[in-house]
Formats: C-alpha cells, structure tokens, sequence
C-alpha cells in the first residue's frame, strides 16, 4: 500500500499487543499521528519504541488506560486533544474474552466482558463523537468485532459473554452510523475470522489460521481510507468464514 501525507491523529485502543500494535504500526507507517492505548503501559513502549526506531516521521502518545472507565477515557481524549490539537479517526479495537463454562460464568465475569467489550467501545466513541463536534469536523470510527458476532457464522461452547458483546460491536455500528449521518462522522466494522494472537491461543486454541496481525491492520487502514474517501458509513465486514 502507498503511503498517505497526512497529518490526521487516530487512537488505537488495544495497542499494546495483536492486532491493535500491528493498526498503530501500519498507521504510523502512513504518516498518522497516533495515540497507542491500553492497560499495560510495558507493552505500549514495547511497541512505541519499535515505531519510533523504524518509522521517523510519526509522531505517537502512548496513554495507559482502562476504556471501561469513564474518567480513564476522558483523560484519554483531553490528553490526546491537548498534545495533538486536533483528532480525527478511532479503532476500538480493545477486548477481553473468557473461556468459563456457560453454567459457571459468574455476574462479575460477565459484567467485566460487556463493560471492557461493549461499554469501552460506547464510552470512547461517545468521546470522539464530542470531540469531532467541538473540533468542527466529521469523523471516522472503525469498531472491531468478530465472525463470533455475524449472524450464522458457527459458535463456540465457552464463548457466550464474547459473542454476545462482539453482536453488540455490530448494532454500536449501524446506530452511529445513523446518529452520525447530520455531523461527517463515518462508522464501520471490521469482523475478522481467526488471528494467529494471544487472544486465539487463550480462546481457541484449536483453532489453526495463517491470518496475522498485519494482515487485519492491512483491512482496518484501507477501510479507514475508504470509509474518507468514498463516504462509506454503516458497513460491517466480514473477514474470512
Ligand atoms: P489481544 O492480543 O488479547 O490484544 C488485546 C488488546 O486489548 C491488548 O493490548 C490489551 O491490553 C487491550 N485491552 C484489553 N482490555 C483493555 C481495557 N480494559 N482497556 C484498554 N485496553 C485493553 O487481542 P487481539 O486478538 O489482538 O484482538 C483485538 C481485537 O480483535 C479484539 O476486539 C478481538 O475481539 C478482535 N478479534 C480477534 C480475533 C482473533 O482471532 N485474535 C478474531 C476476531 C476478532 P491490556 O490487557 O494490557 O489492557
């Protein structure tokens, strides 16, 4: 893929590891100013300090936080605002998923899923909807789901919270794109198949892919791109099968 000259600013949720330090990479490489965010500030130096000895002209922020947190996902937006002054696309990429036998799955463990999964996308988009608005321009968020949250695709044992919120990811979608028709902002969903991470090995081990990190931050650049260039709104696509 060609590089782009852009001055555009994108958080990265889930940076530190998978696919999302593969998206803060390949975006780093096409010359976005990037905010690399999660919950283990070691992994997002990990993956900073690589950026930045490969990739001169990027600018990058790392920024620990826990999305499921309000005030963590505010200071997230404030700091990204205050540094970069301007911010203009979103991946929520960030998740979690468990492997606890339906029966056993306690209210805690469910909760934690839909509020890292669901809420954290809901809260940092909720965010980057005000911040386009104060900033006077539209937008581009691309949420993360699965093939776990397309209708028809087979289903996992173990795997309910997951599903359930990654099907939530898919409705998040459709309604922004809605509520974002009037203000330029443009939303839509990439769900992939398997991807060789440390997700996978903890959900589905049995699982064998040839698909890597890259190759989904490959699909999430060129559907941020064309999302820009070719007002697409509202799309969920599915990757693999
Ligand atoms: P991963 O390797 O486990 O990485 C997940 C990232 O999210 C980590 O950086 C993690 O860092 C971060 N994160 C988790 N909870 C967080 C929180 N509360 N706040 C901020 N950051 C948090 O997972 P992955 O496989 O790359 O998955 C990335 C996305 O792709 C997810 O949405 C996943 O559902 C989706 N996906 C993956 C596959 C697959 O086969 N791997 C397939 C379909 C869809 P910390 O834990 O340090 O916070």
């Amino acid at each position: 893929m060609s590089q782009r000259n852009t001055n555009k600013v994108v958080i990265i949720t889930g940076a530190g590891r998978g696919i999302g330090a593969a998206t803060a990479k390949i975006f780093a490489q096409n010359n976005f100013s990037v905010v690399l965010v999660s919950r283990t500030l070691n992994q997002l130096q990990a993956v900073n300090n690589d950026i930045k000895e490969t990739i001169d002209f990027s600018k990058t922020l790392v920024f620990q936080a826990d999305i499921s947190q309000k005030d963590q996902v505010q200071k997230l937006f404030k700091t990204t605002l205050d540094y970069f002054k301007d911010f203009h696309i979103l991946i929520n990429n960030a998740a979690i998923v468990s492997t606890t036998p339906f029966t056993q799955i306690t209210t805690e463990e469910w909760d934690q899923i839909m509020a890292i999964n669901l809420r954290g996308a809901f809260l940092c988009s909720q965010q980057a909807f005000r911040a386009f608005e104060k900033l006077g321009h539209g937008g581009t968020i691309i949420n993360i789901s699965s093939l776990a949250g397309i209708q028809g695709v087979e289903k996992f044992s173990g795997l309910t919270p997951y599903t359930v919120s990654k099907f939530g990811i898919v409705g998040l979608t459709e309604s922004l794109a809605v509520e974002g028709s009037h203000l330029g902002i443009k939303v839509n969903c990439i769900a992939p198949g398997a991807v060789d991470t440390e997700m996978l090995q903890k959900a589905a081990p049995f699982l064998k892919t040839d698909t890597k990190p890259i190759d989904i931050a490959e699909k999430i650049l060129k559907l941020t791109l064309d999302s820009e260039d070719q007002d697409i709104t509202g799309q969920i696509i599915v990757l693999g099968s």
